[in-house]
């Protein structure tokens, strides 16, 4: 067996440990004569399951008592109607900064619910920028502010929290766990799994719970966080493979000194990338370097006639998944959680060494 190194931007690379653990369990979990996946949601089992994977959670990222914690489905994208449909209320109206494209789709979903106010576009810099917050036009008395903190497209990453009056709601789809963060300055944080959690299908949302019971009448109960807090994310069948996966990546979260050890290693992965591609003239990437990304690092060619051969070479060398966003061209390497310091190392070799036969 050959395991690649994996750049995907997600579905996402998971920790090879965690893969042998589910391996191991997969026909026969913990000497119960069966897979965790042929058990109800109801049994003992997987409830288990589920307590340890919030716990694990609750002290990987300091999550206080008066937040709940929801494992649900349907991706961030779902909890882009998710989010007006349960804040907007009475208001019906919200902030948004726009920094790319998932922003644009958050954007485009709440306008179906509510009177959404631009606060601030970095349009003007192709996305490559992220707005001084002096420079946003809020709106009068919205009923929160949203924002995307990573966007996973354009590598562009918020290093500092909006400071507002009203609830801060974040998609941390590609960046949940990559660094430490202060809970307690958000009323929502959402994300989808597959980058820096688990497998597809699950989707992570934590709410502070005074901000719960604020839904729409029309409020599908699938999409209701009260609802879904109520029935401790059980209201229906939850994803109980990806909620066992997720819980066996926050062990090896913690066993890795957590998320301020992972941290220094994210840190330390996007340094020398970015390095070696500022110290070339064949390379580049365009994001301002206050806001380049930890996770998402996306770089062009000077020459993208070679970009063919960039792809094929790269991945014959055991290098997957770097081509770039289909919206933007170029290459992308994620490099969440999962992809070690080696894998990073083993990618600017191969570019420094394309680079000499192709420079
Ligand atoms: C991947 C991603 C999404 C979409 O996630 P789905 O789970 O596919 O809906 C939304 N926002 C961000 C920032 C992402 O990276």
């Amino acid at each position: 067996m050959t395991r690649c190194y994996n750049f995907c931007a997600g579905p996402a690379s998971l920790p090879e440990p965690v893969l042998q653990i589910a391996r191991d369990d997969m026909l026969d979990w913990h000497g119960k004569g069966l897979s965790l996946m042929e058990m109800s949601h109801r049994s003992d089992e997987v409830v288990g399951v589920a307590q340890h994977a919030e716990q694990t959670l609750r002290s990987l990222l300091g999550i206080p008592d008066d937040y709940a914690v929801l494992f649900l489905q349907g991706g961030a994208s779902t909890q882009f109607s998710a989010v007006p449909l349960n804040l907007l209320g009475d208001k019906g109206r919200a902030d948004y900064v726009n920094t790319g494209q998932w922003s644009k789709k958050a954007i485009e979903e709440a306008q179906r619910y509510g009177d959404i106010n631009v606060v601030a576009s970095s349009r003007e810099s192709n996305f490559s920028t992220i707005p001084a917050q002096s420079s946003w036009q809020l709106g009068a008395d919205p009923a929160y502010l949203h924002y995307v903190a990573n966007e996973t497209i354009g590598g562009v990453e918020f290093f500092w929290t909006p400071q507002v009056d009203v609830p801060l709601v974040t998609d941390m789809s590609s960046t949940i766990l990559s660094r430490a963060i202060r809970v307690e300055d958000y009323g929502v944080i959402y994300a989808g799994a597959q980058k820096n959690i688990g497998p597809a299908g699950l989707t992570l949302v934590i709410v502070r719970r005074d901000l719960l019971g604020r839904a729409h009448p029309l409020c599908p109960a699938m999409l209701n966080w009260q609802v879904a807090a109520d029935n401790d994310s059980m209201y229906n069948t939850p994803p109980t493979f990806a909620l066992y996966l997720a819980a066996l990546v926050f062990d090896w979260l913690v066993a890795q000194g957590g998320v301020s050890a992972i941290e220094a290693v994210n840190r330390r992965k996007a340094g020398k990338l970015y390095a070696a591609i500022d110290g070339s003239d064949f390379y580049s990437n365009p994001v301002e370097t206050a806001s380049r990304s930890l996770m998402n690092v996306p770089f062009i060619l000077a020459n993208p006639e070679l970009d063919k051969r960039f792809l094929q070479e790269s991945e014959a060398a055991g290098l997957l998944n770097l081509k770039g966003h289909r919206s933007v061209g170029g290459m992308r390497a994620s490099i969440y959680n999962a992809v070690s310091e080696e894998a990073v190392d083993a990618l600017i070799a191969f570019m420094q060494d394309f680079e000499q036969r192709n420079g």
